[in-house]
């Protein structure tokens, strides 16, 4: 099949064009580079199956594929709220012109969404079920509610046009290729650790979240894409649940250092707690993670640990 993974130079976009490529098809790497490094695809630019396209979600692009995974969208709170405006733009006209594509050329569409639409939980795990609990109005919501008018144009789209449709509600992933300095708990506790530096823990370090390994991860979305007729939302995560505090001794035990840990300010709209239900994803696609938080903290070290040249200082999510 021809393939195009919009945002394919970032973590998990990087990640999905390797795999697909393993698995024999042409690939479609599109990213505008926001977030995405050609360091994180430069071992497939020799690849005569693969290609890359510089180019933004935001504007209409014409071409031949099979199928789309539209992951073009910055995914730490740090990026997206870089721009927001051009986050929520990214998110409704992104996917609308991915959608057009898809109806055109008559490709079928992943979507990745996110566990943020269920917002700050009223209920434990989550289920796809859950409408979401989601302030309209703060800092999270052109990330959020961009998310969420992404599933409303995907499922519109199906009724209306008869789009074939499938959306992922990603939750939190870490791995290989986060950004040394995205702002995102597991890499900045990577980095703090291995740099000798205090932890920060934002707030009392009590809420909860879930972490998915990158692998599990891709494995679950290639499964959903191809798994016929799935047009509701499935989660896709790691069932796993620790509090950021127990994050913090995991990774340092991951790193085996002796950590010290700063409290910082909570952010604003910071869900207290986050767990995938994946039942749905257990019985339609017969996934689940099979790879541990302390095996994946090791794999994840083990990169930045060879990437420690490159080390950035890790940042805020506030500006
Ligand atoms: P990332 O920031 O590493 O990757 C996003 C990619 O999209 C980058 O390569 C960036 O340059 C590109 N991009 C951003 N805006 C674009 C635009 N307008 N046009 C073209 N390309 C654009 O993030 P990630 O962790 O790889 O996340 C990928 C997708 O998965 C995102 O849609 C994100 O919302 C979703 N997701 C990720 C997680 C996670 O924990 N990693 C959780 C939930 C959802
Ligand atoms: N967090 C933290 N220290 C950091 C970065 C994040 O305590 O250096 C917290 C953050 O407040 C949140 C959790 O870790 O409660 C996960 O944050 P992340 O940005 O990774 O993902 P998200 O909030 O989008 O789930």
């Amino acid at each position: 099949m021809r393939i195009v993974v919009t945002g394919g130079a970032g973590f998990l976009g990087s990640h999905l064009c390797e795999r697909l490529l393993d698995a024999g098809h042409d690939v479609i790497c599109l990213d505008n580079f926001f977030t995405g490094r050609r360091e994180n695809i430069i071992h497939l630019l020799d690849n005569r199956r693969f290609e890359l396209l510089r180019h933004d979600v935001i504007e209409p692009v014409l071409l031949e594929v099979d199928q789309i995974y539209n992951l073009a969208c910055p995914a730490s709170p740090i990026h997206y709220q870089y721009n927001p405006v051009k986050t929520v733009k990214t998110n409704v006209m992104g996917t609308i012109n991915m959608l057009g594509l898809a109806k055109r050329v008559r490709a079928r569409i992943l979507q990745a969404s996110t566990s943020e639409v269920y917002g700050d939980p009223e209920i434990h795990p989550q289920t796809e079920d859950y409408w979401g609990h989601v302030n309209c109005i703060g800092i999270r919501s052109c990330y959020d509610e961009g998310k969420r008018l992404a599933e409303t144009l995907m499922m519109d789209y199906h009724r209306q046009n008869g789009v074939d449709i499938r959306i992922a509600r990603i939750f939190n992933t870490y791995g290989p290729r986060m950004l040394e300095n995205d702002g995102r708990v597991v890499s900045n506790f990577i980095v703090q650790a291995l740099k000798g530096q205090e932890l920060t823990i934002y707030g009392k370090g009590e809420q909860t979240r879930s972490f998915c390994y990158v692998d599990d991860l891709i494995e679950g979305l290639i499964r959903l894409m191809n798994t016929d007729a799935v047009f509701e939302p499935v989660n896709l995560g790691n069932p796993g649940e620790f509090t950021i505090r127990e994050l913090a001794e995991e990774v340092a035990k991951a790193t085996n250092r002796e950590v010290k840990i700063r409290y910082e300010p909570l952010p604003q709209d910071d869900p207290q707690q986050r767990k995938p239900d994946i039942t749905r994803a257990r019985n339609l696609l017969g996934w689940e993670p099979a790879i541990q938080l302390q095996e994946g903290l090791k794999k994840t070290v083990a990169y930045f640990e060879a990437h420690a040249a490159r080390v950035a200082e890790p940042v805020r999510s506030e500006k």
